[in-house]
């Protein structure tokens, strides 16, 4: 591309130089021949009128005079009378007495009819074989006197001139070629620079940055280039990511479905093997592959409820709700199982009575049911409490434990999926790992945040943050997470 483009321009180029030339060639041709006739002609007029001067006006001796005139003035003079008969030609002296009447040549006539006694004209002459420049000169003393020039001497020197012209217009051709093709490759150069850009992202190296300094259009290209490059970039990063993502959450999911699968294995061989007589441990094995089998639920049901979250605004439907009564909710179906380990669960509210919230009620209760079993799950002594805190464009709520605490460095992971800090002690609470990034997508489809703060030994704070004045249309775009 870039040689078509810089082939195109040498050749316009080219080929402007080439018209601009011809056009002065033409026009300095054109003032040359006729400013070298004029002079031709002016110098003829007075050589014309010193001839009249110097050829006396008798017959006697008038051949010799016009032969030394002649010679003065290098060219051919005739001496013609009025009637036209030719009295003396430098050139033929012997046959003046053969010529023909010379009235009606042009010249001779021209110098007739004009005002200022002068004639011309440029035709062959037989006498001389040649292409003649005629001048002729009605003379006051009742004669005409006639100087011819070869007319070739005038185009001799037209032609001289013309050669060195058009010697010296190759030449600046040449140069102008030359000129033509730096001057395109010159205007070609950030093009190609980009060129070689783009071939760089072609082959994959995106982080490759186009150099334009020119700021002109070729410099937004390459900025737009650079531009795009970097979308492109971010874009890959992070589909890469999601795909990491991806193969994560099937290895992770596999293994957590695997240990309730083979304990329940374990349970139905070993009641298969013989175990099925004795009653109480058949009872006993069964009541275990019932806990797994629930165990498996819980998992798969926060698999499902993370793939629906995930189609991000598809799965939630806004009402107003009643906060305080999907808080109040939540914690009565969590009463048994906070005093059951001696806690207390309270609730502290600065709600109106009236106060309304645009979400998804059941998703709402979702992210309070997983913040507060959690609460209860890491906490032996103490309370798990919630609260409110109104402001003028957000609601925040709270759920705060006496538990075990977070390390700071484990803060950052515990919304991943499948992320426990404790594997062991959290699979035999019952846990997934799915709890937190759940409650982390039910608060983005929200257009709020959950944070966390936490000091091990003393206990943990989570925070949900509902904006209050927010738009729902549907946004574009993928969450890694
Ligand atoms: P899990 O099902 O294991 O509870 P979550 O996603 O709910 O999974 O939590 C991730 C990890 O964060 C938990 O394994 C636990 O280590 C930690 N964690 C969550 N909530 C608390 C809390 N209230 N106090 C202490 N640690 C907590």
């Amino acid at each position: 591309v870039v040689k078509t483009i810089n082939f195109q321009i040498t050749l316009s180029l080219f080929g402007l130089f080439l018209a601009g030339f011809l056009v002065v060639l033409i026009v300095v041709d054109h003032l040359l021949t006729v400013n070298l006739r004029d002079d031709l002609m002016s110098q003829m007029r007075l050589q014309c009128l010193l001839a009249d001067e110097l050829i006396p006006s008798g017959t006697d001796s008038l051949q010799p005079r016009v032969e030394h005139v002649a010679r003065l003035i290098e060219g051919r003079v005739t001496v013609v009378d009025e009637t036209g008969r030719v009295l003396a030609d430098s050139h033929h002296r012997q046959r003046v007495r053969e010529y023909g009447n010379h009235l009606n040549h042009e010249e001779i006539q021209q110098a007739i009819r004009s005002v200022d006694g002068f004639g011309s004209s440029i035709r062959y002459s037989e006498t001389i074989n040649a292409d003649l420049l005629y001048l002729a000169y009605k003379s006051p003393n009742r004669r005409f006197i006639r100087i011819a020039r070869h007319q070739e001497s005038l185009e001799t020197i037209v032609d001289r001139v013309r050669t060195v012209f058009v010697v010296s217009a190759l030449a600046i051709l040449a140069l102008s070629i030359l000129a033509s093709h730096l001057i395109a490759r010159r205007i070609m150069r950030p093009l190609s620079a980009i060129i070689d850009s783009a071939q760089e992202i072609k082959s994959g190296h995106y982080d490759r940055e186009i150099v334009v300094r020119e700021n002109n259009e070729f410099g937004e290209l390459g900025r737009m280039l650079n531009a795009m490059s970097t979308r492109l970039k971010d874009d890959i990063e992070q589909l890469r990511k999601l795909q990491d993502i991806r193969r994560d959450f099937v290895a992770n999911a596999s293994h957590e479905l695997r240990t309730p699968v083979s304990s329940i294995r374990g349970y139905v061989e070993t009641l298969l093997d013989g175990a099925l007589h004795d009653e109480s441990v058949s009872r006993r094995f069964l009541e275990r592959a019932l806990s797994n089998v629930l165990r498996l639920e819980s998992i798969v049901q926060d698999m499902l409820d993370l793939s629906r979250l995930e189609s991000r605004d598809r799965g939630l439907s806004l009402r107003y709700v009643d906060v305080s009564a999907s808080i109040r909710n939540v914690m009565a179906e969590w009463e048994d199982s906070a005093s059951r380990k001696g806690l207390r669960l309270l609730y502290e509210t600065d709600l109106p009575a009236d106060f309304r919230l645009l979400a998804d009620p059941y998703q709402l209760e979702k992210a309070l049911v997983n913040l507060i079993d959690n609460g209860i799950k890491y906490t032996e002594t103490g309370h798990v409490r919630i609260q409110t805190h109104l402001t003028a464009d957000r609601l925040e709520i709270s759920v705060e434990d006496t538990g075990c605490g977070i390390l700071p460095e484990e803060i950052p992971r515990i919304f991943e999926r499948f992320y426990r800090v404790d594997k062991g002690r959290s699979r035999q609470m019952g846990g997934s790992g799915l709890g937190l990034s759940i409650v982390r997508h039910i608060m983005d489809i929200h257009r709020g945040s959950v944070s966390v703060e936490s000091e091990v030994g003393r206990g943990s704070r989570f925070i949900l943050l509902f904006p209050l004045h927010v738009d729902f249309t549907p946004s574009k775009g993928i969450s890694p997470v």
